[in-house]
């Protein structure tokens, strides 16, 4: 303030409080919609041309009404300036008072008023000074003074104001009139469209439904810049719509893929977690059922159809299977799920463990019944691994991990069965596991040891060699039988080192039995399936030294499930081996898909067949089997591939098998599997007894 100045301090408050205000004005009155927006230029417009005529028009008249005062007045004054300067020449002081008075009454002048030389002054009304108007007084040459006159200015303004108000009343009417009219018409026309198209636009589900619906508006047909806007916008939102569409049926898809499985339209393993997760839950508030059960279904001997009969005969057995394991469950209000490969998750809602056990039995019965296939006829079990929500586990995963486990105890039950789980199970996955973890060093520790189990012939009752049968001593263990852990050693891949390392042990051993006896025994040694397909299978038996040798003593037990495999890495494997003269034989023949065919096709690679311990087991009270081990034994002989049976264990089963046409033995009636120190003695005891044998017939 003291810089400033008081005076310039208050104008420097003043700038800053106009300015505010013009800017509170200009924002702050600013009209937001549009329609009041166009209304209120239109009024300014129409207000500012009313405005300007008007005045002009005012102006006009306000110069053209004090034109004619002024011509009035002077007219006036003309008329009486004579008589005026006679009257005053004649000092005759009434007549001058009648005609100023005369002149006053003029409804144009206010006053008047005469300035005489002689000094005597004569006034009427209101005098202004200047005067509106002023005369001389002459007389006879002689100057008297002079008349002024003040005009009614009042008169204009008075009328002009009465026009005005008469004009600004009437064009206010009009204009709001009009005003009214046009905000219609905006609305009618333009602002009406504009808000149904944005709050059309507005609606972002329309995009996404499956109808899409354009945007339609109700007015004639204009072709105006506003149906341009409309198509143009119709055309974005149909372009949208149809991508939503498209981006729908993609994730309908993404999501049917996510959780089906394409081939037997059922839900797939992930739709199954989810699914039972849910159950779960549901259960635990379902008053009319007490369980959940679960079914964990494998079909036995599928892989053997797949593999044999091809993957589009194996894809529609798993079709069927699909269709009735469905059907059935439908009748439980139940869910089916394929789980994988040739397995099926079923659940349903039960009472009781019977109620679960029924379901279960007739799932069994449901694949009693045929496959048919084009021309041929096939029928393919199942065993079911059931488990029971809430008593066998609490969460998907267990309970699923468990009824696969009670699946595998079906399945060696023998198959076409179904088992519970229970707690001794639960023992068995996690001696599963232990295994898998102390095999990994098994070799490296020297815990491994071959025993020896002799064959014989059944002709001379000759040893002709031995069965290389792998022994595992772990010190936490104890002695692990292979049953228990060549099918952990295959499912973690560690067969093959484990088969290699048996093979190099099992032909320097019998060698040297056989320089050691002068006799020509063969050696026969396990070799897992899964070996065939093993990448260095190959390098091994083109490289490792004991393939420099002829190995024609040495034949490697195979199974069925060999022969069944097309893959063609697995026959280069093949030739490969018989190159070194090494021989195959099948064995526990007749516990998978037994086909003679199949022992046909491969009859030039075969030279034994090893008829399974089961077969020799039942063949004393079981006609069809032993019509069946006759059928092998017959075929094999025109083949002429060799036949052994395996597991005899008493005198009437050797009876029967040499009646049958049986060449070879193997069992417990012989010799149980011997380790390396007792095979000697056995030999020489062997070689004794069958000359005593001999001797004595
Ligand atoms: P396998 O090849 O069928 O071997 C014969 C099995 O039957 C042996 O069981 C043997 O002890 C048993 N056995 C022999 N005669 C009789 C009998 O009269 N009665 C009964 N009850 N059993 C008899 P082991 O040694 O326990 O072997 C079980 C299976 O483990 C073998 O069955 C074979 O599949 C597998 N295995 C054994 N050693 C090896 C190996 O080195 N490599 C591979 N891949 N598998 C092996
Ligand atoms: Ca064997
Ligand atoms: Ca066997």
């Amino acid at each position: 303030i003291l810089v400033l100045g008081k005076k310039s301090f208050l104008r420097h408050i003043g700038l800053i409080l106009a300015y505010s205000l013009f800017n509170k004005i200009k924002y702050g009155y600013r009209f937001k919609r549009l329609g009041n927006r166009l209304t209120f230029y239109f009024v300014t417009i129409g207000l500012l041309f009313t405005t300007a005529t008007v005045s002009i028009l005012l102006i006009k008249q306000y110069q053209e009404g004090y034109e004619s005062i002024y011509t009035e007045a002077n007219d006036t004054i003309k008329a009486v300036n004579q008589q005026l300067a006679r009257s005053l020449w004649n000092v005759d002081q009434e007549s001058t008072h009648i005609l100023l008075e005369g002149v006053f009454r003029m409804p144009s002048i206010q006053g008047v008023q005469i300035v005489e030389t002689l000094g005597n002054q004569y006034i009427y009304g209101e005098t202004a000074s200047p005067p509106s108007l002023s005369r001389p007084l002459i007389f006879n040459g002689q100057n008297m003074g002079r008349i002024e006159v003040t005009v009614k200015d009042d008169l204009i303004t008075e009328s002009v104001r009465e026009q005005v108000m008469f004009i600004i009343a009437n064009s206010t009417l009009m204009i709001g009139l009009i005003a009214f009219i046009f905000s219609i018409i905006v609305k009618k026309s333009i602002t009406r469209h504009l808000a149904h198209i944005s709050k059309e636009t507005s609606r972002p589900k329309q995009l996404t439904s499956e109808f899409y619906q354009p945007i339609t508006l109700s007015r004639p047909d204009y072709n105006d810049e506003i149906s341009d806007l409309v198509s143009a916008l119709n055309r974005g939102r149909k372009q949208v719509a149809e991508f939503a569409e498209a981006k729908k049926t993609y994730e309908n898809q993404l999501e049917y893929q996510a959780n089906f499985d394409m081939l037997t339209d059922l839900p797939n393993r992930r739709h199954i977690e989810h699914y039972l997760s849910n159950e779960i839950i549901s259960q635990e508030h379902s008053s009319k059922f007490s369980k959940l059960a679960i079914f964990f279904i494998d079909l036995d001997g599928f892989k053997e159809v797949n593999d044999s009969l091809g993957h589009s005969m194996g894809d529609r057995i798993l079709l069927d299977s699909a269709i009735r394991l469905k059907s059935l469950l439908s009748e439980y209000d139940g869910y089916v799920a394929r789980f994988g490969g040739d397995e099926f998750v079923a659940s349903f809602r039960c009472q009781s463990r019977e109620d679960a056990e029924l379901v279960a039995e007739e799932t069994i019965l449901a694949f009693k019944e045929n496959f048919i296939l084009n021309d041929s006829q096939l029928q393919l079990g199942c065993s079911i691994g059931v488990v029971l929500y809430p008593e066998h586990g609490e969460n998907t995963e267990d309970l699923i991990r468990r009824a696969d486990t009670a699946m595998y105890k079906a399945k060696e039950a023998g198959r076409n069965t179904f088992a519970f789980f229970d707690q001794s199970m639960m023992h068995n996955i996690v001696l599963h596991n232990t295994i898998k973890t102390k095999l990994k060093d098994a070799i490296a520790n020297n815990q491994f040891t071959l025993n020896y189990q002799p064959l014989i012939n059944l002709k001379d009752m000759s040893v002709i060699g031995f069965e290389a049968l792998l022994r595992w001593h772990d010190d936490d263990l104890g002695n692990v039988r292979p049953d228990l852990f060549i099918p952990v050693a295959e499912k973690s891949g560690l067969i093959f080192d484990i088969d290699v390392w048996v093979f190099e042990h099992a032909v320097a051993q019998v060698e040297k039995w056989r320089e050691q006896f002068k006799e020509d025994f063969i050696v026969a040694i396990n070799f897992s399936p899964t070996n065939f397909h093993h990448r260095s299978l190959l390098d091994w038996s083109n490289n490792h030294k004991v393939f420099k040798q002829t190995l024609n003593w040495v034949e490697l037990e195979v199974t069925e499930r060999l022969m069944l495999d097309d893959d063609p890495v697995v026959l280069k494997c093949i030739k490969e081996l018989l190159k070194s003269g090494l021989k195959f034989s099948i064995d526990d023949f007749g516990t998978g898909y037994s086909s003679l065919g199949y022992i046909k096709k491969f009859s030039h690679i075969l030279s034994k067949i090893k008829i399974d311990r089961m077969f020799v087991t039942e063949i004393m009270n079981s006609p069809s089997d032993q019509a069946l081990v006759k059928s092998i034994i017959t075929l094999a002989d025109s083949l002429s591939i060799e036949v052994l049976a395996e597991g005899i264990e008493t005198q009437e089963q050797e009876t029967s098998l040499i009646g049958l046409g049986c060449d070879y033995a193997q069992g417990f009636f012989y010799s149980k599997p011997l380790p390396v120190s007792d095979i000697p003695s056995f030999i020489k005891q062997w070689q004794e007894t069958k000359i005593i044998n001999s001797s004595n017939a």
